[in-house]
């Protein structure tokens, strides 16, 4: 292997390290900063992220609540309990765990969300201020890897970014953070042509497709900075959705587990304390 590690793990480390003070500070003036959760239904995967991000708070005195609601919760049934939550003083960040079960309206469900306490930054409002350049909360897993990237000094402003994934919570976010950072973007999907000859010009390649080997080492620029934010179960090991054989290519790889995953719940826990700062 010659591609040096974006740890992850560490980075994740520090900042929950930073967190814990930032609470403890906040505590000390009589403010606990909160967390809700809302998860509807079982599935499995929501299941473990939400036990996660629950375990982060609590490491860094966050206080979580989470609350579970039956796969088959009405529409108004989830509105009224995110306006409960919205007009409670003491929560300062809400998170609706994605995806719904398909009877739900995602779209409306997130703008129900009070602007000022959508610690995922999903809100139309903040995507859109997002987009102008101006303050509000950023999705946890593009800013985790804004984050990686100052870190192991590797600077966008000039350089060719290439996103696979144009999802609302990863490639969209995550172009508007670049452009935002003087990168000049490309963002792909599925129709894009010629996949290998875009990724190939990438000083560098960010990739979220939900599928293994998506990209290999034969799409991969010598030396490129391959950020791989997939997260893929298979026979119970994880995987990314970047090829093994990338590491042999690429300067500096993002590992999976222990890359863009810790950053996203250590990205969590630093809007909601962004969020509780505001507000106190
Ligand atoms: P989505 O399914 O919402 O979006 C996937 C995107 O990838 C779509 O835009 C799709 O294109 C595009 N795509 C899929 N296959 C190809 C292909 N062969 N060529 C080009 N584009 C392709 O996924 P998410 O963004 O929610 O998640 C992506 C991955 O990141 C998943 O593995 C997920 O688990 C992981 N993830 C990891 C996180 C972390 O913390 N590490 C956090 C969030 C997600 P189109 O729009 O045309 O369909």
């Amino acid at each position: 292997m010659r591609a040096q590690i974006i740890d992850g793990k560490a980075a994740a480390a520090e900042m929950n390290a930073s967190s814990l003070e930032r609470a403890q500070r906040l505590r000390a003036r009589g403010i606990e900063p909160h967390l809700a959760v809302i998860l509807v239904g079982e599935d499995p995967a929501s299941q473990t992220y939400v036990r996660s991000k629950e375990k982060a708070c609590q490491g860094a005195m966050i206080r979580s609540t989470v609350i579970r609601l039956p796969g088959d919760t009405a529409q108004e049934t989830l509105l009224e309990k995110i306006r409960e939550l919205n007009a409670d003083p003491g929560v300062h960040g809400i998170l609706v765990q994605l995806p719904l079960p398909a009877h739900l309206n995602s779209d409306e469900v997130i703008e129900a969300i009070d602007p000022s306490k959508d610690v995922d930054g999903f809100h139309p409002m903040n995507m859109g201020k997002l987009a102008l350049g101006l303050p509000a909360p950023v999705p946890c897993t593009p800013a985790g890897i804004m984050v990686l990237l100052r870190r192991y000094g590797i600077d966008p402003a000039g350089r060719h970014v290439v996103i696979v994934g144009r999802s609302r919570i990863v490639g969209r976010p995550m172009d508007l953070l670049l452009i935002n950072a003087h990168a000049t973007v490309t963002v792909c999907n599925r129709l894009t042509p010629d996949l290998p000859g875009m990724t190939s010009s990438a000083d560098i390649l960010i990739v979220a497709t939900g599928h293994r080997d998506t990209v290999n080492a034969s799409m991969v620029r010598e030396g490129a900075v391959v950020i791989d934010v997939g997260i893929n179960r298979f026979e119970g090991k994880l995987y990314g959705d970047v090829s093994a054989d990338v590491a042999d290519k690429a300067g500096w790889l993002t590992p999976v587990p222990g890359g863009v995953g810790p950053m996203t719940v250590a990205m969590l826990l630093s809007n909601t304390l962004d969020l509780a700062e505001q507000r106190g």
